[in-house]
């Protein structure tokens, strides 16, 4: 078949490896000058499989209203709101109970384990050199964070993941380059899982995607989407204009390059959308209303300034959920969930609190003086469900990879493989009723 993607984030360019080696012809349409250069740029880079489950939990309201004085929330909300943010938070807190988090959570985490083999079975398959590292602690501060963390121990013990309770001298033993002025409670440590860059790893993958035939378009942006055909036999066509290419200044603001005039039309037996957080026009003019939007969050990333005062692999401090991984030569520190604000506007005090939150685990970790990168990026949060991965209707041309949210880069090589299996018309190895729309 003939298969165009548009989006070339981590679930875009995962999306095109899948479909062209099922021998499809494929073209993915981006809108920015290189591949993940939005939500996929910088993000924490976990891959914790037993640790991904839904914002949308029991009792989540009150602990965000509780926390929202704080000058450190890890919840945000910046005002004034959108109509279109009110409506996603009455549809978060209205799945915020037991049954609608269970399926969820379930979903997300057999997505989750299916996507690291997936991830595993590339890197091998091509010998993907990326910068990642073994293990993951979860850093307690105190006695009460330990007690709040017994549900998730509780979830790790039902799928059988492997996982330490420490005290602190044990934590010390898995990263001893934590500040030794810190006192804490303990950490759970999590052997199996790891971090790594997802950006690396979409621009190696990108690579073997042009070697297995996929075209890329790049500064090219698509604005129309329409269907053709029978119900049974549906082809789409797509009008996609050119974008001037960016200067280096605004090519590090989200979407300032504005398209040339000419657009052009190219028909497809399908297309894929994998365009993360900007779905919901081109999916509104298909008659499909979802959940999705941006809830921004923040990195700061530095080069490594002593290894020994680095951490080895990623910490995630519990208290602020804010993470700190070590990605080869640099120390990354991302966390912070805002919802309202707008793409490019930095909110500084989130940022302070992941430069608090790196200076109390890891003070001497990473050069600050010089070449610390700032970044926001949104996350392509559906308010209540698992991502959709599926047709838009029975025998459309169109079809969705949308919504992987806080999770995209964990979930990426599972989603993508489900998608083309379902295109392939192949019986998928997971369940494909829980992202179906
Ligand atoms: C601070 C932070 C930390 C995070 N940490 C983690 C983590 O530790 N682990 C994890 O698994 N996930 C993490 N995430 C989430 C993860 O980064 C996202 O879920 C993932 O990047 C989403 O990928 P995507 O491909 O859907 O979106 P994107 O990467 O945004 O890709 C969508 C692409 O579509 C393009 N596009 C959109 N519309 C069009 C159009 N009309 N025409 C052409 N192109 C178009 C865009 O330009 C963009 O490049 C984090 C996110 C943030 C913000």
């Amino acid at each position: 078949m003939k298969i165009a993607v548009v989006g070339a984030g981590i679930i875009g360019i995962t999306t095109a490896y899948e479909l062209a080696r099922d021998g499809h012809e494929v073209t993915v349409f981006e809108k920015r000058g290189a591949a993940a250069e939005e939500s996929s740029f910088s993000n924490a880079g976990v891959l914790s499989p037993g640790y991904v489950t839904p914002w949308a939990a029991p009792g989540m309201p009150w602990k965000v209203l509780r926390q929202m004085a704080s000058s450190h929330a890890a919840f945000r909300l910046n005002f004034p709101l959108s109509g279109a943010d009110i409506a996603w938070l009455w549809r978060f807190w209205r799945a915020c109970n037991l049954p609608a988090y269970q399926s969820h959570r379930s979903a997300l985490q057999q997505m989750a384990f299916y996507s690291r083999s997936q991830l595993h079975a590339i890197t091998e398959r091509h010998g993907l050199e990326y910068d990642r590292a073994e293990g993951y602690l979860i850093a307690l501060r105190t006695e009460k964070d330990r007690a709040l963390v017994q549900p998730s121990l509780q979830v790790l013990r039902d799928l059988g993941v492997p996982f330490s309770e420490l005290d602190e001298a044990g934590a010390r033993e898995i990263e001893p380059a934590i500040n030794t002025d810190t006192r804490f409670a303990g950490a759970i440590h999590l052997a199996q899982d790891e971090v790594a860059n997802c950006r690396q790893f979409a621009l190696l993958l990108k690579d073997e995607c042009r070697r297995l035939g996929v075209q890329f378009e790049f500064n090219t942006s698509v604005q129309k989407l329409q269907i053709a055909g029978t119900h049974a036999a549906q082809s789409a066509t797509l009008l996609v204009a050119d974008i001037q290419p960016q200067s280096q200044l605004s090519s590090l603001l989200p979407n300032t390059h504005p398209a040339s005039e000419a657009g052009r039309e190219i028909n497809f037996d399908a297309v894929v959308l994998c365009t993360g957080v900007q779905a919901a026009s081109l999916v509104a003019k298909l008659g499909v209303h979802l959940p999705l939007r941006p809830v921004y969050g923040y990195s700061v990333s530095a080069h490594v300034k002593e290894p020994l005062n680095a951490p080895r692999s990623g910490l995630m401090d519990e208290r602020y959920k804010v993470s700190i991984t070590r990605l080869g030569q640099r120390v990354r520190v991302a966390g912070s969930a805002q919802v309202g604000g707008r793409a490019g506007e930095m909110n500084r005090a989130a940022l302070k609190t992941l430069y608090k939150v790196l200076h109390d685990w890891f003070p001497g970790a990473a050069v600050m003086s010089q070449g610390v990168q700032e970044w926001q990026g949104a996350r392509p949060m559906l308010a209540n469900r698992p991502p959709v991965i599926s047709r838009v209707a029975m025998g459309s041309a169109v079809w969705l990879n949308l919504g992987h949210g806080s999770s995209g880069w964990a979930l990426s090589c599972g989603s993508a493989r489900l998608l083309a299996d379902q295109i392939s018309k192949r019986q998928p190895a997971i369940d494909s009723q829980a992202y179906a729309l």
